[in-house]
């Protein structure tokens, strides 16, 4: 059997069949039903934020975040290459322009050194990414954005259940957005969120969800449909009870990996942040090209039935789509995304499957170099 590069975490069956049971009875399957309700609520405590609105999957609710900022068509966001596509997708599908940042050498978010070199007029947001739950560096980005008047949103795909001095990650900037989908941390099966502290915001994201009618004769916005279902809200009451026992399995695996390949040349792995507590989300490995070829590995591991994933390779801004908004600019994303691997990363990933997967990154050392 094959080890993928993730796992879906599920309640027991048992437990999911009695979450859903009574949808039965009341045969009422979406629009902010009760199962809705009772999770929005439920996250909202957890993460103490004023505001949570739901989405059947992240992506949307990053587009309803940009739609609810309401910016000028053609403006200017500052954003990061080293990202899943759905970040830059959101940006431009909202009429927005992406202008592509660097990110850092040691925790490969957005570098905030090069963020004001790149506003000009037409800038209107920043969108940096807590990529693989590490935090950016939210009080220099939130400095800059107050500087400059300009609104922050922050991608938080990865950071579900990350605080940054005890704040959740759900706290900063004017919106984070978080993915419950079947991959993250946290699942709802598709699913994701917005977190903001406006109360102006709430009315509007729950009309623009829902084709952005307001009342039953009376459609402001020309919304569209990205509502969570019961099912989905369901999924995530039960996922939600586990979540603490997920993070410390994940931990667990975490530490087993760090004690096989913390101390090996030329392989280089997340380091803590500090006043961050993390969640464990992916584990990244970033290989020298000297000992270790990071295709090479990729290879040698897909050949032993364990999947790892190159992510994120290509960076955005090289896709075909962007190439052309491109300036090259971002030397450090570029050479991260052609050396960084990240390995299978679940609760439930065993023992003896780390110790394999180590095993085989060890094996596929590049031939000793002689020296001339
Ligand atoms: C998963 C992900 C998204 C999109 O979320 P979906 O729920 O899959 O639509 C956006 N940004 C990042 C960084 C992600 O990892």
């Amino acid at each position: 059997m094959s080890i993928n590069v993730t796992r879906s975490s599920m309640p027991d069956y048992e437990e999911y069949i009695e979450a859903i049971k009574d949808l039965w009875d009341s045969h009422w399957l979406t629009n902010m039903g009760e199962k809705h309700r009772k999770l929005q609520a439920q996250l909202e405590a957890m993460h103490k934020v004023p505001h949570v609105t739901l989405y059947t999957n992240g992506h949307l609710a990053l587009e309803a975040a940009w739609a609810v900022l309401n910016l000028p068509k053609g403006g200017e966001v500052i954003t990061t290459p080293f990202t899943f596509v759905s970040t830059t997708h959101a940006i431009a599908r909202s009429g927005l322009i992406p202008v592509f940042c660097d990110v850092k050498e040691d925790d490969y978010t957005m570098d905030p050194a090069k963020i004001e070199a790149l506003i000009t007029d037409k800038t209107v947001a920043i969108c940096p990414v807590h990529v693989y739950g590490n935090m950016c560096d939210v009080e220099d980005i939130d400095a800059i954005a107050k500087k400059y008047n300009l609104k922050v949103v922050y991608d938080a795909a990865h950071a579900f259940g990350v605080t940054y001095k005890g704040v959740s990650s759900a706290c900063f900037g004017d919106i984070s957005m978080y993915s419950f989908h079947a991959t993250k941390v946290f699942n709802t099966i598709e699913g994701g969120a917005l977190c903001y502290q406006n109360d102006d915001y709430v009315q509007v994201l729950n009309d623009l969800k829902n084709f952005g009618i307001h009342a039953p004769e009376s459609t402001p916005y020309i919304g569209g449909n990205a509502k969570m279902n019961e099912f989905q809200a369901a999924m995530g009451l039960c996922n939600l009870r586990h979540f603490d026992r997920e993070l410390i399995k994940r931990k667990r695996v975490f530490e087993q990996y760090q004690d096989f390949l913390g101390n090996m040349a030329g392989i280089r792995i997340l380091q803590p942040q500090k006043d961050v507590v993390p969640n464990y989300a992916y584990f990244p490995v970033v290989f020298d090209e000297y000992k270790y070829h990071r295709d090479q590995v990729f290879d040698r591991l897909a050949q032993n039935n364990i999947i790892a994933r190159k992510y994120f390779y290509p960076i955005t801004n090289e896709l075909e789509c962007y190439r052309h908004l491109s300036k090259d600019n971002t030397p450090i994303a570029k050479r991260l995304s052609e050396t960084v691997l990240c390995l299978p990363m679940y609760a439930d990933l065993r023992d003896e499957d780390i110790e394999k997967i180590c095993k085989i990154i060890k094996e596929s050392k590049k031939e000793k170099q002689v020296n001339p």
